[in-house]
């Protein structure tokens, strides 16, 4: 049961921590061609660290976490951090998201280290856009590290932020692979931090237009149940084995549910995907709080989670146009 509840009454039980602000891709609509002002290494959580802050934050009663990025992989002795926590025992669930192209042969590790789901990031099905879209060519190691997962026992999901312009004429083409694949597909809206401060069209494919899109593909659709905190809006197409989703995570009607906090990989403390970062842990940590003033700021910290979205993009300060990259968040 969790210690950290909002104003509003939401319970706080889920971490997505960034272990690292580096990716090896250059996903257009993430960052520009030239990568992102990466900081230096020492102003990065030390795993260490990041132990810390979960050991913490599960004794509030956090009790799932992500780790994301940048690309968690590109940070070395990742997959030792990933077993340290394995031995915590309050965190009912470690999940990853990961862009795939490193990680195919870490697959019998991860099972072996509990890991439950991995997100995996494919906007595209065809090698030659995969290269526009990610500015690398490794279209082919990510479509193994697929593969591979569909034949381990980690649930997969992919994850495919729709981009006008770049792959909105696939989408249908996503829902198929869920006919014999038992993967969860689940399209994300496209939101602005991509790293300057532009959106790259002034089209937005929405939840009900993505919706709209494969619904005319298909005669029965069913809704699926889903968790109250879940992100995604769940369906099945009918006798298809794997199932696909909707996130509307730029139209924000998820955030009355919202169960989450981020930790970017410099310690940034983020009620919301929206705000600007409210508490830097990292110094906090590093000018010597102890255990309990880290509890004491985790719960008076999480009071303060804004209603929705909205309200916290509208409360940022410096940065009232979002210029952020998702890397630099943690996606
Ligand atoms: N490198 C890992 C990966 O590619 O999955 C983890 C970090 S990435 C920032 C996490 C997720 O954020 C990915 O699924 C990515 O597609 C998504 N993402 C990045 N920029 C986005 C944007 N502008 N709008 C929506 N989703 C975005």
């Amino acid at each position: 049961m969790s210690i950290l509840r909002d104003k509003f009454g939401r319970k706080i039980s889920y971490l997505r921590l960034a272990v690292t602000d580096r990716c090896n891709l250059r996903c257009q609509y993430c960052m520009p061609a030239e990568g992102i002002d990466i900081v230096e290494r020492k102003e990065l959580l030390s795993f260490k660290e990041m132990y810390r802050i979960t050991r913490v934050l599960s004794e509030l009663g956090v009790n799932k976490i992500r780790l994301t990025g940048g690309e968690p992989f590109v940070r070395k002795d990742f997959v030792k951090f990933l077993e340290s926590l394995s031995f915590n025992d309050k965190l009912e669930e470690i999940n990853i998201t990961t862009n795939g192209a490193l990680i195919a042969k870490h697959i019998p590790t991860l099972e072996k280290l509990n890991i439950k789901a991995i997100n995996l990031s494919l906007d595209t099905l065809q090698a030659e856009r995969f290269k526009i879209i990610t500015r690398r060519d490794l279209f082919k190691e990510t479509y193994q590290t697929l593969e591979e997962l569909l034949d381990s026992n980690l649930i997969l999901k992919l994850n495919v932020v729709v981009l006008p312009g770049f792959n909105t004429d696939e989408i249908v083409d996503f829902v198929e692979l869920t006919k014999d694949k038992n993967l969860a597909v689940r399209f994300i809206e496209e939101m602005p931090f991509n790293g300057t401060g532009l959106r790259q069209t002034k089209e937005v494919w929405n939840y009900d237009k993505i919706y709209a899109e494969i619904a005319k593909s298909y005669t029965s659709i069913s809704a699926l149940k889903i968790k109250k905190s879940s992100t995604s809006r769940n369906f099945k197409v009918e006798n298809y084995l794997g199932t696909f989703g909707i996130i509307p995570s730029f139209t924000r009607t998820i955030c009355s549910d919202c169960n989450r906090i981020r930790i970017t990989s410099t310690g940034m403390f983020k009620n919301c995907l929206f705000d600007e970062g409210v508490f830097n842990l990292r110094d906090f940590m590093r000018n010597g709080a102890s255990d309990n003033d880290l509890k004491k700021l985790f719960i008076d910290t999480v009071q303060q989670k804004p209603r929705n979205g909205f309200v916290a993009e509208a409360n940022r300060n410096n940065n009232k146009d979002i210029s952020e990259s998702m890397s630099t968040i943690g996606g």
